[in-house]
């Protein structure tokens, strides 16, 4: 493809054809990977936070927002429940910290998990940029997928989203050793965010392309008002829908460009609409991610304003995840650990 087909693909806005698009997309889904779904309990570690990025509603400079870490037993806890219900895998999320401990204190929960699950369950960690010393230690005590999304692969509008603290060159420095670690490697990038234009989304896709990344974790840019890239903007029903069809194009044109990764459809479509990680897996998407972190603490994890299922509780969302994929005529991969193909052929 074309950096002018894709950027028309980008530029879709007409209801039948962006339906030919996501049907499209999801065909080749079917093609390689059939009607299946994969999912990833999400447990969120940790919302402490070093960094400062301006779209984030955990950055460190948000003093609204009480901070926590899951104690281990509590995680271990939960991924074991995870591992007995079948989930496959799962997903430890947190903000960034980079220190000995907070990289001891993930070592150990890996390994206890490790040892718990018989080594049966899949790890996936996101807890931000390390050192390759860390990633190697977190590698060898169990996690096997990276999640570390290069945010705007446009190095100018990178610099606006974290003017302070972040250097776009030292990301790429981090994915490139996620990569020699043998991880599965995932990244991906926010869509519609303030001053993104079309060329930059054409060069997202061109950046996943040349990473060859094994998975990609994608999802629009939703504002909070408490940071500096959110505040003021004015979330209407026709921004939301703007904002959703964004990310399901995005979805389809990933598809159709890279084929065989694992693409997730995203807790940020479910937040813009209530069938909007349904709409993501038709558009291509056959990775879900539901959230499997304790009630209480879900209030403190919010990246953006509208964060679905903060009640909800693991269990209900589980059977309500079933009944909505059954729904859509896809069914989940219960018990495996949905390795991306694209990692398993290279
Ligand atoms: N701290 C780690 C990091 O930044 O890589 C992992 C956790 S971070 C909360 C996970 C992802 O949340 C980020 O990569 C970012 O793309 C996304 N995110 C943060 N704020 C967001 C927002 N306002 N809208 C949509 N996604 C957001
Ligand atoms: Fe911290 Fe990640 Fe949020 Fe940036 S996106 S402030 S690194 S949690």
């Amino acid at each position: 493809m074309t950096d002018l087909e894709l950027k028309e693909l980008l530029s879709l806005t007409d209801p039948a054809a962006l339906r030919e698009l996501y049907d499209r997309a999801y065909r080749v889904k079917l093609q390689y990977i059939g009607p299946r779904v994969s999912i990833r309990g999400l447990i969120e570690v940790s919302n402490i936070c070093a960094k400062n990025c301006f779209y984030c509603g955990i950055r460190r400079g948000n003093h609204l927002v009480k901070r926590y870490r899951i104690d281990a037993d509590e995680i271990v806890e939960t991924a074991v429940w995870a591992y007995e219900q079948k989930f496959g895998s799962i997903v430890m999320q947190s903000g960034e910290i980079e220190s000995p401990e907070f990289a001891a204190f993930i070592e150990s929960v890996l390994k206890r998990i490790s040892a718990a699950t018989g080594g049966g369950l899949g790890v996936t960690l996101s807890c931000g940029e390390q050192s390759p010393e860390v990633y190697e230690r977190w590698r060898n005590a169990g996690a096997t997928r990276y999640l570390l999304r290069i945010e705007a692969s446009n190095p100018e509008l990178y610099r606006r989203l974290h003017p302070a603290d972040h250097d776009f060159n030292a990301r790429l420095e981090c994915l490139r050793s996620l990569r020699k670690l043998d991880y599965q490697v995932g990244s991906g990038v926010m869509i519609g965010l303030p001053g993104q234009t079309v060329d930059d989304l054409v060069h997202d896709l061109r950046f996943f392309e040349e990473f060859d990344l094994d998975m990609i974790g994608m999802g629009p840019y939703i504002p909070h008002a408490d940071t500096p890239l959110g505040h003021g903007i004015e979330v209407t029903e026709e921004y939301r829908r703007r904002q959703l069809e964004a990310g399901l194009r995005m979805i389809a044109c990933t598809r159709l460009l890279l084929r065989d990764v694992n693409i997730a459809s995203t807790t940020a479509l479910q937040a813009l609409g209530d069938d909007g990680r349904e709409l993501g897996l038709l558009a291509g998407g056959n990775v879900v991610m539901p959230n499997i972190t304790e009630t209480g603490y879900r209030k403190g994890y919010q990246l953006y304003e509208g964060k679905p299922s903060l009640e909800e509780s693991s269990a209900e969302s589980r059977d309500n995840l079933s009944r909505r994929i059954a729904s859509i005529g896809e069914t989940i991969r219960w018990a495996e650990p949905g390795d991306s193909l694209h990692y398993a052929a290279r």
